[in-house]
């Protein structure tokens, strides 16, 4: 590679990072992936302490993966992780009440997130415009008149140093230290906003045996109607991955005993069942989630050339949603496009094509997220509405599977949120969302 032919640089090398590097490699002759740790096959490492929890991949991100990385899902089942359809094959719990088991046309891949990633970081190495270099800390970013001409790095036991860059992608996650930098170059500094949710997890593996759930390969408990949720679902390796989670400092426990315990207080005892019959294979280990953050970047007045933000650097959402990762590889399809039309005017055009798609997912999870009353933030009429629409979606869902259908789209990040609000949709929902109410849930005196 010619060392004065455009060098783009991308921060981190997790889910958003990997998929960046993977566009930009269409456009840019030498992309460098700079990594903080190093790389454990596919297993958790320390720079991504989430991995060790459930990562749902959303259908929405499956399919967006798939076109920047086309047969990928075929090369991660033939790693060992199953797919199974989102309602026929598993069991949602929405509000308490089991969404009607039906064909939604969406087929989840039950992958872990190591295994994920190590699947895309395999995709990334084998371009030959790709280079990744680990244990390498980004610290700063250079400028010059204006525009961002390099990132500053340290190796670990190295000295500091500079590596010059075309263009800076900044996939470091959501401790991203892009404003610092920024505001340190004499750039413009996006506004942000957050919503506190103190959100704790305990995740945990066992052992699958066929007959568990009845042959079914998926569970999740959603929180709406309480602070407590889980979620199981057999990943490779044959292998239940468990979590359970509870917000506003309801955090589940870390100890056998606890966790157990913990399960058994979900709403529906699938998980409890798993938890007790199954052997575990692991110790819970914890994750602590303070709150979602949105950085607007797509407000700013002025942008410097040659520097962008991706990924949960750009919006860290509400983990029990499943949409960060399918908002990054929608953020990467952005930058696709926007880099085929030119690199002219590139992060103006960048950050307003993905506010598009974060705005979708966080009205959706910080609107949900206000339903709980603890959770500090407004509640305009229109949030309050629409939360009352959802619950009756809930209760709909549970015996209708038409509206079972829609529901999982939308919430799959695959069909826009508007689709629930056609009026053959709200007609369903009104009527059949009128009076079913969870039966005996624990979580109602909570
Ligand atoms: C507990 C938890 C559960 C989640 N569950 C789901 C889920 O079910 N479904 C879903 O879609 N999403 C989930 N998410 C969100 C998901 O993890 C992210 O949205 C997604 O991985 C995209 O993140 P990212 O690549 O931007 O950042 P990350 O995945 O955090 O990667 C950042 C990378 O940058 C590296 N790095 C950090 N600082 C530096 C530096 N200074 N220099 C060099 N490298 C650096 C890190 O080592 C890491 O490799 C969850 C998040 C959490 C916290």
């Amino acid at each position: 590679m010619n060392s004065d032919s455009p060098h783009a640089v991308v921060l981190g090398a997790g889910i958003a990072g990997l998929l960046a590097a993977i566009v930009l490699a269409e456009h840019f002759p030498r992309v460098t992936v700079l990594e903080r740790d190093t790389f454990a096959g596919s297993e958790p490492r320390r720079g991504v302490p989430q991995a060790r929890h459930l990562h749902g991949l959303m259908e929405g991100g499956r399919a967006v993966i798939e076109t920047l990385c086309p047969g990928l899902t075929e090369e991660i089942v033939a790693a060992g992780a199953p797919t199974t359809e989102v309602l026929a094959g598993s069991r949602w719990y929405l509000s308490g009440l089991r969404a009607a088991p039906t064909e939604t046309g969406l087929v989840t891949l039950l992958a872990s997130r190591p295994l994920l990633e190590w699947g895309l970081r395999r995709r990334a190495a084998a371009l030959p415009e790709v280079r990744f270099r680990e244990s390498v800390a980004a610290h700063g970013l250079v400028a010059v008149a204006g525009r961002i001409t390099g990132v500053l790095v340290s190796e670990s036991g190295g000295h500091a140093q500079a590596v010059a860059a075309d263009l800076v992608v900044d996939c470091t996650g959501r401790a991203s230290r892009a404003p610092e930098w920024l505001r340190a170059v004499g750039a413009h500094v996006p506004e942000q906003d957050s919503v506190v949710i103190d959100l704790g997890y305990s995740s945990r593996t066992y052992r699958h045996r066929p007959e568990h759930l009845d042959g079914q390969l998926g569970v999740v408990v959603s929180t709406m109607a309480g602070r407590r949720g889980g979620g199981a679902i057999v990943v490779e390796g044959d292998r239940w991955h468990v979590t359970l989670g509870g917000m506003l400092g309801d955090h589940p426990p870390t100890d056998h005993e606890g966790f157990t315990a913990f399960a058994a207080t979900l709403p529906v005892p699938d998980i409890h069942r798993i938890v007790t019959d199954a052997e575990p294979l692991s110790d819970p280990v914890p994750h602590r989630f303070r709150g979602s953050v949105r950085r607007y970047f797509e407000r700013l007045p002025a942008y410097p050339e040659g520097f962008l933000v991706l990924g949960d650097s750009l919006c860290s959402f509400n983990p029990l949603y499943a949409q960060g990762m399918t908002v990054a590889a929608q953020q990467a399809l952005t930058l696709r496009a926007c880099l085929r039309a030119g690199v002219a005017e590139l992060p103006g055009r960048f950050y307003s094509g993905a506010a598009r798609h974060v705005d979708v997912a966080w009205r959706m999870s910080t609107g949900a997220d206000l339903n709980h009353p603890g959770v500090v933030g407004r509640r305009t009429p229109r949030i309050r509405l629409l939360n009352s629409y959802i619950g009756r979606a809930h209760r709909a869902a549970h015996i209708d599977p038409i509206v079972a259908r829609a529901f999982m789209r939308v919430a799959n990040l695959v069909d826009p949120p508007e689709t629930l609000l056609s009026p053959g949709t709200v007609a369903r929902i009104l009527w059949h969302g009128r009076g079913v109410r969870p039966e005996g849930s624990p979580l109602h005196s909570q």
